[in-house]
């Protein structure tokens, strides 16, 4: 547990689950929900190929349960979601701590649903930000706060700021401290939370948005929004706490989007910096010490290298979709979350 924030005291990190609603198209197409939220932690996921005669004679079950901190599924909110994953930890950052919130998922599945959310249905970004303001506003009393906020992604492992118009690709730099920097990029000071959300919309017009074969307005990148919170406490000093909100790529493996070249490229570029993330989130679920962590596999662990371990708390959202058409992506997803456990 942190020593700077008490309101968290469980553990640093927090892998929870979310089952989006069937979709038109899915129904349309004779899709059959497979995978459930069996309880608060608990979803279930059934194997629609499998013949349930086969099953009986053979005494193996057709479903496979995984466990996590957290399981939401199409009854569970957007505020219940706020609330389970990321409301604590606003506390945290402004006493100077770093957390992270990532979205995970194949496309289609609703990382962004859950962190943007809709105008009538906010989403993380947007209730984090409220809070954010508002417990800084309630403690001017006796501390000032100073917020800032930038704004990248990375796309084919180059990262590019989504604040400046410039098309033109940042380099990571690490100090002698072993804190990691983008050399160059944005850094806005921001004043409410509206502020920064229409600096997050006009960011989001910037992203690398291509049509492919499997989703027209696919995000092929992953959006790193950084919020720092520079605060000064009477009697006890400065202090820095860092909250970032990702968005990242979609998780479906190159082959299945259809394309060629290009595509190829980039999907496995995503999926260096993705396996890369998996590789060092299941590092750091053992105990501390006892796995090596590798940050150096790719841009996205690199630059998220202060923020996952140390004084940090990081919180990831896998999603899925509850389709039997979509079996193999949402087991892979399943067993991607799992391995953080
Ligand atoms: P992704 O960002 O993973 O590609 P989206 O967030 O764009 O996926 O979601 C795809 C579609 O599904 C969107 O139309 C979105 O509004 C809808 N959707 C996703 N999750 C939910 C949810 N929990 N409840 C209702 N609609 C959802
Ligand atoms: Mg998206």
């Amino acid at each position: 547990s942190c020593p700077l924030c008490p309101t968290l005291t469980a553990c640093v990190l927090q892998v929870t689950l979310r089952i989006r609603p069937m979709s038109v198209a899915e129904l349309q197409e004779g899709a059959r929900p497979i995978a459930h939220r069996l309880d608060e932690q608990v979803v279930m996921l059934r194997d629609p190929m499998q013949n349930p005669d086969n099953v009986l004679r053979a005494n193996c079950s057709r479903e496979k349960s995984y466990v996590f901190d957290a399981a939401f599924d199409s009854t569970s909110t957007q505020e219940t979601v706020y609330r389970a994953t990321t409301q604590d930890l606003i506390a945290g950052v402004i006493s100077g701590c770093n957390a992270t919130v990532f979205s995970y998922g194949p496309t289609g599945c609703g990382k962004t649903y859950t962190m943007l959310g809709t105008d009538s249905e906010p989403g993380i970004c947007t209730r984090a930000l409220g809070d954010l303001f508002h417990s800084i506003e309630e403690s001017s009393g006796d501390a000032e706060h100073e917020v800032s906020m930038s704004y990248l992604e990375i796309y084919n492992e180059a990262i590019r700021d989504l604040l400046s118009p410039s098309r033109r690709s940042l380099q990571l730099w690490e100090d002698s401290h072993g804190t990691v920097r983008v050399v160059g990029i944005t850094e806005v000071s921001a004043s409410s939370a509206e502020e920064v959300l229409q600096l997050l919309l006009r960011g989001n017009q910037r992203r690398m948005q291509e049509p492919t074969a499997t989703n027209h307005t696919s995000s092929r990148s992953h959006a790193v929004l950084q919020l720092t919170v520079r605060g000064r406490e009477r009697g006890r000093g400065l202090r820095c706490g860092r909250l970032l909100l990702i968005d990242l790529a979609g998780s479906e493996r190159a082959a299945w989007t259809q394309n060629r070249g290009q595509r190829m490229k980039e999907g496995q570029h995503i999926n260096r910096s993705l396996l890369a993330l998996g590789n060092c989130i299941k590092a750091l679920s053992k105990p501390a010490g006892s796995a090596h962590v590798n940050y150096r596999d790719s841009k996205l662990t690199r630059l998220l290298k202060d923020s996952l371990g140390g004084n940090s708390h990081t919180v990831m959202i896998a999603h899925i979709s509850p389709a039997s058409t979509a079996f193999e992506e949402s087991r892979s997803t399943l067993a991607y979350a799992n391995r953080a456990k």
